[in-house]
């Protein structure tokens, strides 16, 4: 991460395609626009990426968990499982659908732990939304057991973790519905954009519809399609989808390129006896977007990063005081700040988080180092950070 590092020519030429024709548009113009669909395009790449049968486009991955919950029938009152550990988008794409947002703990693979979820299913639970952090994966057997034993909408957000695998599965094509962000930090970078992958022909089709104002996309003529339902904007343009394009057929040359940078840093810091790491799940393969890893105690981890900051080691972070994603100093949805009137079930259920135990969180997080693995590091370079690295926490232990 992130893609941007190594834009080139490829991401140009199809960007230039774009602005020659002058179509900004993803649907209709056909007769102007020389024979490129970049959307359309980029869906299909996606199916094959993927290895799944449909893929909706959106403009955003916050977009995509919405147009995800939207499209399974996710709605006002239902109860969505979430982890603390997540990003903000999470709980916002709930709460805009009117459902109300879980937050349960995760565990040491830094995502949703399967007996929290089980422990957190009511009468009114819909979906489990797994959240696949930094890279990485939560049991994804356990949580589908979960899932059928109750009767439950699967949907994992695989924003961060493109190009990782399970059991030989690509992340975000294994539960009922995936969703991705090609937001501008994320592995493969549009600028903006997102997508929902599924195998459901239902859910596609009500993605397709729903994420363009309802339109049934029967037919050349927008004037005469039907609506069989309400629907938003949350479409991708063809500028965006151009750059995504180029950047998804670059996705195994990123990923070889995270693995080695990942793999050089792992290498050094197993050699510290304080330092563990994240726990990744039979048949397991990460994306190597982040390396993470545990120290003794909160502490510690306090320690070895504000050593990390003071020593130009950039883009390593401890989550449990970050304001984008851990639960902790998530005020504004605890004090269920909205600019409009929320319905009291969901403004109960965010009261209720602001004395629920969540010390099995606070207790991986708190130990949690997560480092961004970057693209455009040289060889040299990280073999030099990941000494500094060796040297500042060996270090932080002495005194
Ligand atoms: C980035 C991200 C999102 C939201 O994506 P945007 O494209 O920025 O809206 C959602 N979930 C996770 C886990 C993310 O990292």
């Amino acid at each position: 991460m992130p893609g941007f590092e190594l834009f080139s020519d490829l991401e140009r030429k199809e960007v230039n395609d774009v602005l020659d024709n002058g179509v900004l548009m993803r649907y209709g113009f056909d007769g102007m626009r020389n024979g490129h669909w970049k959307a359309k395009e980029l869906e299909s790449e996606l199916t094959k990426t993927f290895n799944s049968k449909y893929v909706q486009l959106v403009s955003s991955g916050t977009a995509a968990v919405s147009v995800a919950l939207a499209s399974a029938g996710v709605g006002a009152g239902d109860e969505v499982i979430m982890p603390t550990f997540t990003f903000v988008a999470s709980f916002e794409a709930i709460i805009m659908l009117g459902a109300v947002p879980v937050l349960v703990d995760i565990d040491d693979t830094l995502t949703l732990d399967p007996d929290a979820v089980e422990e957190a299913v009511t009468p009114k639970t819909k979906a489990v939304m797994v959240v696949q952090m930094c890279g990485s994966m939560a049991n994804m057997d356990a949580l589908r057991s979960v899932c059928d034993k109750h009767n439950l909408i699967f949907v994992e957000d695989a924003c961060q973790a493109i190009g990782g695998s399970y059991k030989g599965k690509p992340l975000g094509s294994i539960a009922d519905v995936g969703c991705f962000s090609f937001d501008f930090v994320k592995t493969i970078t549009c600028g903006e954009g997102g997508a929902v992958v599924t195998n459901k022909q239902d859910y596609y089709s009500n993605a397709d519809h729903y994420s363009d104002h309802g339109h049934d996309h029967i037919g050349n003529d927008r004037g005469a399609e039907t609506h069989p339902f309400l629907g938003y904007n949350f479409r991708i343009s063809e500028l965006n989808a151009a750059v995504g394009l180029a950047q998804v057929r670059r996705l195994s040359e990123f990923i070889t390129i995270q693995k080695r940078n990942y793999t050089i840093i792992r290498e050094a810091l197993s050699q510290v006896p304080e330092v563990t790491f994240r726990s990744v799940p039979d048949g397991g393969e990460e994306s190597y977007s982040f390396l993470n890893f545990f120290l003794p105690n909160l502490e510690s981890a306090r320690q070895v990063s504000r050593a990390f900051k003071d020593n130009d080691i950039d883009v390593c972070w401890n989550y449990y005081d970050n304001n984008w994603h851990y639960i902790r100093k998530w005020e504004h949805l605890k004090d269920a700040k909205s600019l409009y009137p929320l319905t009291l079930e969901i403004k109960d259920a965010l009261r209720k988080l602001k004395t629920k135990d969540f010390s099995k969180s606070d207790h991986w997080i708190g130990r949690n180092i997560s480092c961004l693995i970057k693209l455009s590091w040289t060889e040299k370079e990280v073999i030099a950070r990941a000494e500094k690295m060796v040297q500042l926490i060996k270090e932080a232990f002495k005194s």
